[in-house]
């Protein structure tokens, strides 16, 4: 076959040659061990979601609503937003990819932070813009030095609240302040995918979380993405969505893939939205064994982040990709963040009772097997 590669845009050659990434460790169905890597679920889908997946399966020889107008209407009615406002995407991380695609270009740059979460670099490489990465404060945004570093040509500043990998939280205040400083020509995405279990730590510990909707009302540069991956336990379905100004969303729609949210995915969104059990189980088991985990793993030497997620970010004295390697030979996922800039750091998912006990039994045993002579 004759070399087409003349042809292919140079910033995406340049991203086909250097990519010697790995294939990301997930669970296989057999020899299966406990995932604790990717911050999922460990309660499973919303039964209800199940339910009603169940239901549409006979149709799925129909082309799903090309819209999404069922879910769409569901979610604005949930949070009591008008349906212009929404765009219902395959995963937040779609709407990561259309919002960086539709606002970068050459010469144009979008701001988030170091040891942030990865999509907002994947989006933004496939575009000609540049990702400027500021550096953490406490482990977690600056949002000072960000302000700071908006020049004319930044379009979208990428925020996760609370951070992903280092579970951080931006108070409400916090946020108020930095939505103040944004200039027009800047889009803020206000990514709260694990808002359910800030939401919970905040109540618990007198701290106000997120004023995200009173930006949606007065209609800031501001884009909110939530998910079904997280406490709604849908990951392998693929489906999110954003809330923002009416005149951004229908831009951003026109940009979806046609057709990218199945018809199962759309029906179980509908039903796990309100899944009020399956999502406060999911958030109680989290508060509670959020604790203990942080005290078991202390106990052994590891130092943790206060988390405001379903995650714990730990400092190791150690290379944290050989010690992911060990802790899987004894049956655990966890995810190593060299990729991040912490070669010493891993993130552990907060799992059910029985998994982190499992967990906490493994790294005991690695600590045993290490102080042998
Ligand atoms: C898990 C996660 C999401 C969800 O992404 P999906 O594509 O909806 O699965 C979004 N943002 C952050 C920071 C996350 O950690």
């Amino acid at each position: 076959m004759p070399d087409f590669s003349p042809f292919i845009p140079a910033h995406i050659r340049k991203l086909a040659e250097g990519s010697q990434s790995k294939p990301l460790k997930q669970s296989q169905r057999s020899n299966k061990p406990i995932a604790l890597n990717l911050n999922e679920n460990p309660f499973g889908p919303s039964p209800l979601a199940l339910q009603e997946m169940q239901k549409v399966l006979i149709e799925t020889h129909r082309y799903p609503e090309i819209h999404a107008t069922s879910l769409t209407g569901t979610i604005a009615e949930f949070h009591g937003v008008q349906p212009d406002r929404i765009l219902v995407t395959a995963g937040a991380t779609e709407l990561l990819c259309i919002v960086a695609r539709v606002l970068l270009g050459p010469g144009l740059n979008a701001i988030t932070s170091e040891r942030s979460f990865i999509v907002y670099k994947l989006a933004t490489q496939v575009t000609e813009g540049k990702l400027v990465e500021i550096p953490t404060r406490d482990n977690g945004y600056d949002l000072g030095a960000i302000a700071g570093a908006i020049d004319e040509n930044t379009r979208i500043i990428f925020i996760s609240n609370p951070n992903n990998p280092t579970g951080t939280l931006l108070t409400a205040a916090e946020m108020d302040w930095f939505i103040e400083r944004l200039p027009e020509h800047v889009l803020l995405v206000l990514d709260e995918a694990y808002g359910d279990y800030a939401t919970d730590f905040a109540r618990q510990r007198g701290v106000e979380y997120s004023h995200a909707f009173d930006y949606i009302r007065a209609d800031r540069n501001v884009i909110l993405l939530k998910t079904f991956s997280k406490t709604h336990g849908l990951a392998g379905l693929r489906i999110g969505y954003g809330i923002g100004p009416a005149r951004l969303i229908s831009a951003f729609a026109q940009v979806r893939s046609v057709f990218s949210l199945s018809s199962l995915a759309l029906a179980g969104a509908i039903a796990a939205l309100r899944d009020e059990n399956h999502i406060g189980q999911a958030v109680a088991n989290n508060s509670e064994q959020s604790e203990l985990l942080t005290s078991k793993l202390s106990e052994l030497g590891v130092s943790v982040l206060r988390t405001w997620a379903n995650f714990v970010f730990c400092e190791l004295n150690e290379d944290a990709a050989a010690f992911a390697d060990r802790l899987l030979s004894r049956g655990v996922l966890v995810q190593p963040l060299r990729m991040w800039g912490a070669p010493n750091a891993v993130r552990i998912s907060i799992g059910t009772p029985e998994q982190n006990a499992r967990l906490i039994e493994a790294i005991r045993g690695l600590v045993r097997g290490a102080a042998k002579p």
